[in-house]
Order: structure tokens, then sequence, then C-alpha cells
């Protein structure tokens, strides 16, 4: 995931290439046979599920917003979803977050996706139906997806529960090759998605399902960081971009009792980082106040879309403190050796989270009742959308209203 593709992964795209020739037979036989698989004989939970569509389990054409080109926006189309394997799921798409990275591959910022393009990787649904050997779901039920829908699931980070590592390449949830059916990957901006168990998270019941999805993307990359570095009480925190992943990622730390400062450059959302938990926000343009800080912080979260100087945030970190870099995925603008060496301090980078921490995500957030501050937007106004996150204008995560879009 970088501006232009690095060597090491057009060495991975090579070898997957071959790997995805091979699935492609393979799949082949067992889609024939899924076509007539049985759903487990399970009632509807509940009323809602009762009046779900009529289980499905052939292969279908399902409505969806995606880009057919690199100037086309986001409209309308049809895609297809595979034939409900064994175990898989079945999910209609309720709600669907606007992540900065559905803007960054639409764009092409990454290199350019293949067309058509659907995106959508913060997505809660309702299960519709599930295959014969599924445990993890009933109908009725609430599931989450993330940004990934497989993996090898026998590789070294894979047994170690980092399946967004997988050494034999992870399927993200849009654009990637698709192990089972071969194609692409289409994301949640879309009526329904046929998805493995292994990768649907179990979503409460209760939750507040909207404010929820960001937490399948924004929620888990910025929470992974703080378990990875054990943020504690009263550690310093410091947060650079107040989006969506920064607005998740303070609200996170404050739950925490980290103590949480923010870097923006929006004036006006100083009052909002203070709301939203940190102790103190600054502005990353005022060079007093960043000085006030200099080997201050355990550790930084930094969710800027873009290539930043770094510089003026390593030189915040205490000797031995690491910047996480999760938001820009290009070429980074590196501080200069000599600081680094003198405060031996680091800069990481890290990607989402695995599946069984994405589920810890989401409880977390059930048992605290933390959620995003979402804007909900019918699907006719995704492209508005992308124009208002690009200018920082959104207040914090885009979710959009699938069953509106289906009402439309
Ligand atoms: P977002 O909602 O647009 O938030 C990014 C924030 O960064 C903006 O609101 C703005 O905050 C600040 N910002 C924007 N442009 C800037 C610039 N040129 N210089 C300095 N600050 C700037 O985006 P997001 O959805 O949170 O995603 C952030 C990045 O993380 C994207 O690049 C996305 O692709 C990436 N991402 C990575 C992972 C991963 O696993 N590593 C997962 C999801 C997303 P202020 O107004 O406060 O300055
Ligand atoms: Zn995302």
């Amino acid at each position: 995931m970088s501006e232009s593709k690095t060597e090491s992964e057009q060495a991975s795209d090579q070898h997957f290439t071959t790997r995805r020739q091979v699935l492609i037979g393979l799949a082949a036989a067992p889609l024939a046979a899924c076509a007539s698989i049985n759903a487990q004989a399970v009632p509807p939970r509940s009323a809602a599920a009762a009046t779900g569509a009529a289980a499905d389990l052939r292969a279908t054409t399902v409505r969806a917003y995606g880009a057919t080109g690199a100037s086309s926006g986001i409209a309308p189309l049809t895609i297809n979803r595979r034939a409900v394997g064994p175990h898989d799921v079945v999910l209609e798409v309720l709600y669907c977050g606007i992540c900065h990275s559905d803007i960054h591959t639409v764009h092409g910022d990454w290199g350019g996706p293949t067309f058509p393009c659907v995106p959508g990787h913060e997505i809660v649904g309702r299960v519709l139906a599930v295959g014969s050997a599924v445990t993890k779901f009933r109908v009725g039920d609430y599931g989450g997806v993330g940004c990934m829908v497989d993996s090898c699931g026998t590789c070294e980070n894979c047994q170690a529960g980092r399946e967004q590592n997988c050494l034999n390449g992870t399927t993200f949830t849009y654009d990637s090759d698709d192990r089972v059916s071969g194609g692409k990957t289409f994301g949640g901006y879309s009526e329904r998605m046929v998805v493995s168990e292994r990768f649907v998270i179990n979503i409460p019941p209760d939750a507040d399902l909207a404010a929820t999805a960001p937490l399948l993307c924004a929620g888990i990359t910025t929470f992974s960081p703080m378990q990875h570095w054990r943020l504690g009480a009263g550690q310093k925190v410091g947060v650079v971009g107040l989006g969506g992943l920064g607005h998740m990622a303070v609200k996170l730390a404050a739950a925490r009792r980290a103590e949480v400062t923010v870097f923006t450059t929006s004036p006006g959302k100083i009052a909002d980082a203070q709301r939203l938990g940190a102790r103190e926000a600054v502005l990353s343009t005022d060079s007093t106040a960043m000085r006030r800080f200099a080997n201050y912080f355990d550790l930084m979260i930094a969710t800027v879309p873009q290539a930043y100087p770094m510089q003026p945030f390593t030189d915040l970190l205490k000797l031995d403190a690491t910047l996480v870099n999760v938001g820009a995925l290009g070429q980074l603008e590196a501080p200069s050796g000599m600081s680094m060496a003198f405060g031996r301090k680091s800069i990481a980078g890290s990607m989402i989270g695995g599946i069984a921490e994405t589920q810890e995500v989401i409880d977390y957030c059930s048992a605290r009742n933390i959620k995003a501050d979402v804007e909900i937007i019918r699907p006719d106004e995704i492209n508005r959308a992308y124009e208002r996150v690009v200018n920082k204008d959104i207040r914090y995560r885009f979710v959009i209203d699938m069953v509106a879009g289906r009402a439309g």
C-alpha cells in the first residue's frame, strides 16, 4: 500500500497471482457444490430476523455503489456475490463507514484499483443466512466485517492471530484478489456480502450499529498499537490528525486513562479534541506550542493521510519512545538519523489488527459505551462525503445507511 508498488509488493503480487490461479481452479468444484448446500436449520432469533429476506444460497447479483473508472465517482452498479459455502455467512449490509482508505483507493493514490471498485470496510450487517458448518452466527445476529475477508490461515502470522500480516497475502475486503471465487473482492458499499465466518465479528445486539461500524477499521487500527505498545494509565500519548482514526485514538486512549494531546491542523477542532477526551490540543503549525512538548510522549499515533515532515513530531518523543505511523502509507518524510539515534527513538507502522483483536475492540467498546461520532448519509451522498473528508470537514466519520439506499 504505497504510492507505487515496492519490489517486495511486486514479488508478493507475482507469488499471489500464481497462487490465485491454483486457487481459482480449486475453487471451481466446491463452488458448484455450494449452490445446493442447505442453510443451518436455526430459527430466526428475533422479529427483525424473521422479516429478513428469504435466504438464497446460490451465487447472486446484488446492488452496490462503486467506481467504474478513475474519474467516474461512486455510482450504483451491480456485482456478483458467490454461492454460500459451508463456512460462509450472508450479511445484509446495514451500515458502512467511509474510511480515507476508500478514497485513496478510488482516487488511485496507491497505484490505481481494478475497476469496478466497490469500497467499504467498516461494515455492520444482519445475518440473513449461514452455511451448514457455521457455528459462530445464527440468522438474525449482527455481524461486522472490517478490512479483511480471508487469509491463508496457516502461516506463522495467521497462526499468531495476525491475519492482516498473512505471509501468503491477506485478502482485503475490497480490490483484493479473491482466493475463493477469483476476480477482485467487493466491499461494503453493497446490499449483501458473503464472508467466511472466521472473518465476521460478533456485534452485540444492543449496539448502536451505525456508530459501531467505524470501530471495524478506525477503532481497531488505533486500538492495536495501544495494545502492542502497552499504553497505560498516566502515560502520555500524542495523536496527530483528528479525523476518523484520530478521534477513535483519543477516545480509546482516554479510556485507558492515558494523558492525551492532539496535534491538529484545524483550529476549529481544538474544543472537540477536549470533548473527546484529550487534555490539550495544539495546532501543529504553532512552533511555540510544539516546543513545550519536546521529549514528552511515551507514544505517538499519527493518522495524517499523506506524507508530512515527521521530525517535528519525533522531536516530541521521550527516550526510547515510538511514533506509530498508521496514516501515511506512501513514502515517508523521515527525520534525521542523528535525532533518532540520540533519543533511541523509533518510527513504526501498524496495519489494522487481527480478527481476535478486532473482536476484542468491539467488546471493549461495548463494555465502555465507546462509539464513533458519526454523520449518517445516504449512498447518493458518497461523492460529496469524499470531498468533505479530503477537505478535513467531517466530525468524525461518515457512515452510509445502506438500507436507506435500498428504499431510495
Ligand atoms: P481522515 O478522517 O481524513 O482523518 C485524517 C486527519 O488528518 C484529518 O482530519 C486532518 O486532521 C489530518 N490531515 C489531513 N490532511 C493533512 C495534511 N495534509 N497534513 C496534516 N494533517 C492532515 O482519515 P482517516 O480515515 O482517519 O484515515 C487516516 C489515514 O489512515 C488514511 O491515510 C488511511 O488510508 C489510513 N489508514 C490506515 C490504516 C492502517 O491499518 N494503517 C487503517 C485505516 C486507515 P486535522 O484537521 O486534525 O489536522
Ligand atoms: Zn479503513
